[in-house]
């Protein structure tokens, strides 16, 4: 018979009860027994639900007080030495430290969990000892046993990803380091052994990028070195978020079961699977249901890849699972209650995936008449969400269509329109600007709040807008800034304040997600066809341009920021999605141009998020992702300057894509690259307008005018001076008023430094 499994649930709740509890003991409002007690109680409430829906082998260890690589981390003792952590148990302050940060030590580096929107704190193996401080899966599997009899499965980060997403060793030192760790993974797995523990999973998602022999060879040694260790143990080695690479030297290891995504790497692991076949004493784990996306699945189809997986792996070889981790999905759609029917109703988080599991099991064991009612609901649901009104928008289809048949291309070229530019705007050498926010300060916030709850009416709160617009507009000229934003005070957040402006789009009340630690994210959901309905920025933009002789440049988040921070539909490429968004926001700067405004920045800075994982993918999504910015920029006339923004430092690799972007100006995060984004424009040449950005906003400190002014010299080392524009890494708004005057002010100074050397 085959079984039923998930890789792992989200932490946060229904209601964010884990975001809250954590959030209270770090401000000191929920003394630490208190705290332990809430998050067990929250932990054992995840375990008894996926046991009521009736999954068979259920995730444990998969719980963690922030972050699971940070868990690993710290079980094998891996502290940084600023956090004079001296062995033993790690205290959760120390742990907490190592995370957010103390008083005395900067926190680890976090960074993207693959191509998700999770973050993990990067484990720092520089001078570390490592040692086994507490077995955290043992423990898991023992309350959950205890407490609910559930016979849990531990989850563990394998020590091939684990090493591979580490920091701070040499890549000569990768076997040195692992002969370290392989014997503390033993001693874990052989109490769990000892315990009677049946089956593991051991997470490899590192398998789907790719590996060298070196690598091959050292996957081969650690598991082979497990099978001796633990032979009654039944390991399931976890890959997800793409198919394998290396499918035949994986399906070749000593592990009882192998588990591979069909969602994500559907045709590669299926085509693998079909032409070398699966090993006859192995379990294949079967990623059919999306861990990742929030669609209802086809049941019917998925019965129809479950039976193609049944002709060559047998019943009692499968279990049907999500194909990674629940973390990435909200808890329930049950609490949404402002959705339409459609879209509700063809909606599938954790929970509603946990039933499809449950459903595709009884499918396979008993038939698919034994699930013909859900079958037919299923159908009709998705069937109801494809015919809707907003998935069948014929007027959008056919312009999308029509422009995305053409090239976008501006009517010159970069430089003559700079010629032209420079004409028109008689800016200064070294032009000064920011990147579009300016601190949203407890006013601010209540303001928005006032207006939501209706206590304010529109008219009183596009007044203080207004205000707030006429104060920093006063504000920029006083401190000599030469183009002026008008803030984004209006704005919460850069996607949702266009989501709720277009067509296409819907907002959960609770749909969460984790970011990173504590921190949740609620992306809105595409759903239809997007469209342009009325001008979205123009109002403000335009006020701020009647205070000032100075240009306003008008801000906008780009197409393809806004696609990777949104759940998106599935039944079209992403590609289109890209094409639909570029066309509704094209027609907002022909608006803003109408309006007077001749300088636009669109914002992208989440293009490295939709990344590939797989090399030979990327090429193809950055040529559409370069098209839908050219395709929202390309109508308007040469004097309008085209600005974009972009954060994070990983683009020492994309600096192509970015030229081709033809932005006349770029402004980009520097100053946390420590210099390495300046190296990589060493080895090209770029040649557009360009800021690197000369302070780093994520801190309140004041850089000084010095800081700046080495900032500057280092990168006209390499920039054109002509081209070469200063402002701010990001935008302000999480500083405060006192300080982002200040920052402005010796900013200023700087560039006037420069204007007199160059
Ligand atoms: N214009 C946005 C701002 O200034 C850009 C934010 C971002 O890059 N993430 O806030
Ligand atoms: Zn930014």
């Amino acid at each position: 018979m085959a079984k039923s499994s998930v890789l792992g649930y989200p932490r946060i709740g229904a209601e964010r009860e884990w975001k809250k509890a954590l959030e209270a003991f770090w401000s000191g409002k929920l003394e630490e027994a208190a705290f332990q007690d809430k998050l067990r109680e929250i932990r054992l409430n995840h375990l008894r639900k996926q046991q009521e829906k009736g999954i068979d082998i259920i995730a444990v260890n998969d719980f963690s007080y922030y972050d699971h690589v940070l868990d690993t981390a710290v079980m094998f003792g891996i502290v940084p030495k600023r956090f004079s952590y001296t062995g033993g148990e790690v205290p959760l302050s120390v742990y907490y430290g190592i995370a957010r940060g103390t008083k005395e030590a900067a926190a680890s580096e976090m960074t993207k969990w693959f191509n998700t929107n999770y973050h993990y704190i990067v484990p720092e193996l520089d001078g570390a000892e490592p040692t086994i401080t507490e077995n955290k899966p043992l423990i898991a599997y023992r309350e959950a046993k205890e407490q609910l009899g559930v016979e849990g499965k531990p989850v563990i980060v394998g020590p091939l990803t684990f090493l591979k997403l580490s920091k701070g060793y040499q890549a000569s030192e990768t076997d040195a380091w692992l002969e370290r760790f392989i014997p503390l993974y033993i001693q874990i797995l052989q109490e769990l052994e000892r315990e009677g523990v049946q089956w593991v999973q051991i997470d490899e998602p590192i398998l789907v990028t790719g590996l060298d022999q070196a690598d091959l060879s050292r996957l081969r040694n650690i598991y082979e070195a497990f099978a001796a260790a633990v032979p009654s143990l039944n390991i399931m080695l976890q890959t997800y978020f793409e198919s394998v690479e290396n499918y035949k030297e994986i399906s070749e290891l000593p592990v009882k079961g192998i588990g591979l995504d069909f969602v994500h790497g559907h045709s590669g692991n299926l085509a693998s699977i079909k032409e070398l076949g699966f090993p006859e004493d192995k379990v294949l784990g079967a990623g059919v249901i999306d861990g990742r996306g929030i669609w209802r699945a086809s049941l019917r189809e998925k019965c129809g890849l479950l039976n193609e997986l049944a002709a060559i792996v047998t019943n009692d070889r499968l279990i049907v699972q999500s194909s990674c981790s629940l973390l990435h999905v909200p808890v329930t759609v049950q609490n949404e209650a402002k959705l339409q029917t459609e879209l509700k109703n063809a909606l599938s988080f954790a929970d509603e995936k946990l039933d499809e599991i449950v459903l595709l099991v009884k499918a396979i064991n008993s038939g698919e008449g034994s699930i013909a009612d859900d079958l037919d609901t299923c159908e009709r649901a998705l069937q109801a969400l494809k015919s809707s009104d907003e998935r069948n928008r014929l007027d959008i289809q056919q312009a999308v269509s029509a422009i995305s048949g053409q090239q976008p291309q501006r009517s010159l070229p970069f430089a003559e329109r700079h010629v032209v530019q420079q004409k028109k705007w008689q800016l200064p050498i070294f032009p000064t600007t920011t990147i579009g926010s300016f601190p949203q300060s407890v006013e601010v916030r209540k303001a928005r709040q006032s207006w939501r709850k209706a206590e304010w009416n529109n008219e009183q709160y596009a007044d203080f807008i207004r205000e707030q617009i006429d104060i920093w507009i006063k504000l920029q000229e006083e401190i000599g800034l030469d183009v002026l934003v008008h803030g984004e005070f209006e704005r919460t957040d850069m996607v949702e304040f266009f989501g709720e402006k277009l067509a296409g789009f819907a907002f959960t009340q609770y749909g969460w997600v984790q970011s990173y630690g504590s921190r949740c994210v609620k992306p809105p959901i595409i759903f239809g066809d997007v469209a342009f309905e009325n001008a979205m920025t123009v109002e403000e933009t335009k006020y701020a341009q009647t205070k000032t002789e100075r240009p306003v440049k008008g801000m906008l988040t780009g197409p393809i920021t806004i696609m990777n921070w949104s759940f998106v539909r599935e039944d079209i490429p992403r590609e289109q999605i890209a094409y639909q968004l570029a066309y509704a926001l094209r027609q907002e700067v022909e608006a803003l141009e109408e309006a007077g405004i001749g300088m636009i920045q669109v914002d992208e800075p989440a293009v490295r998020e939709g990344l590939p994982l797989k090399e030979e993918d990327q090429a193809e999504y950055l040529a559409w992702a370069v098209k839908a910015f050219r395709m929202t920029t390309c109508t308007v006339q040469d004097t309008t300057q085209i600005h974009t923004h972009m954060c994070y430092c990983e683009f020492h690799d994309m600096i192509d894509s970015i030229e081709a972007m033809d932005a006349d100006v770029i402004s980009i995060e520097t100053s946390r690259s420590h210099g390495e984004l300046i190296h990589s424009f060493e080895q090209n040449t770029y040649e557009l307008g360009i800021g690197l950005g000369v302070y780093d906003i994520h801190s309140p400190r004041v850089p000084r005018v010095e800081e700046m002014t080495n900032m500057i010299d280092r990168a006209l080392r390499v920039l054109d001076p002509k081209l070469f524009w200063i402002n701010p890494d990001c935008g302000l708004k999480t500083r405060g008023v006192e300080e982002t005057v200040d920052s402005l002010r010796n900013m200023v100074k700087a560039t006037q430094i420069a204007r007199e050397k160059y």
